[in-house]
């Protein structure tokens, strides 16, 4: 059987989980959110007090990490971190001011795309992050890159952080979100990019369902044009 996939791109705040959720949920497709892989194992290290620029131990603690991703009718995914649930712990912000010093190391990213493509190569997947088009997913069936202004990324940050009751100001968060997307755009391995085949979309004045909607009237038509059989 050939699965249906769905790459979506971007850098952090651009809506790529709202919108990847909300076509998964449409689709029936299996919804796998990347960023929070790197997240678990940049808890874990942080937890295990390694140093960011201790590579070594940070890749043998990535490959002996189990990391499960379950469906949740409510939020979309839970996150295990060898079995302790850290959807929240997560998205706290000591992990995601760390979280791109680990996901720049390569031997984190080749475990991690390994256990991404796995998950791929069973089921539809709406996958989300910042290399899927291109070094996950390369063969996607459709690929997705979403893009918005600074001010309206922090913004949705900042709404998403008050739901979690994660309080931080505007202009931290912008600075924040500068700096990620700095050392995210630019390191060696798997920087993000917006590869050729890729849509782009740019998401400032719509909202996640327009966004999603207009993902799925893309995917639909392409699935009638007979693309994939
Ligand atoms: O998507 P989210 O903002 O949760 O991602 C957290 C971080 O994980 C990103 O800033 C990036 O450093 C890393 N990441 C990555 N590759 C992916 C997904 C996330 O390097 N495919």
């Amino acid at each position: 059987m050939v699965n249906y996939q769905i790459a979506i791109d971007g850098p952090a705040g651009s809506g790529k989980s709202t919108v990847a959720k909300q076509i998964a949920k449409k689709l029936g497709f299996l919804y796998v959110d990347t960023g929070a892989m790197y997240r678990a194992v940049t808890l874990k290290t942080i937890r295990e007090k390694i140093p960011f620029q201790n590579q070594c131990p940070i890749i043998n603690l990535a490959k002996n990490t189990e990391i499960d991703l379950t469906i949740d009718e409510k939020i979309g995914q839970r996150v295990y971190l060898d079995g302790e649930d850290v959807t929240l712990a997560i998205r706290m912000p000591d992990v995601t001011n760390a979280v791109s010093f680990v996901s720049r190391i390569t031997g984190v990213r080749v475990a991690l795309v390994k256990h991404q493509q796995a998950l791929a190569a069973n089921n539809n997947v709406v996958m989300e992050g910042r290399d899927i088009g291109s070094v996950v997913l390369p063969n996607a069936f459709l690929k997705i890159y979403l893009t918005a202004s600074i001010e309206e990324r922090a913004r949705r940050r900042f709404e998403e952080n008050k739901t979690k009751g994660i309080n931080t100001d505007m202009e931290t968060l912008k600075a924040e979100i500068a700096e990620r997307d700095l050392i995210d755009s630019t390191r060696k391995e798997s920087p993000l990019i917006k590869v050729a085949d890729a849509v782009e979309m740019e998401t400032d004045s719509l909202t996640a369902c327009q966004v999603a909607d207009k993902i799925i009237d893309i995917f639909n038509e392409r699935v009638e044009n007979g693309k994939q059989d």
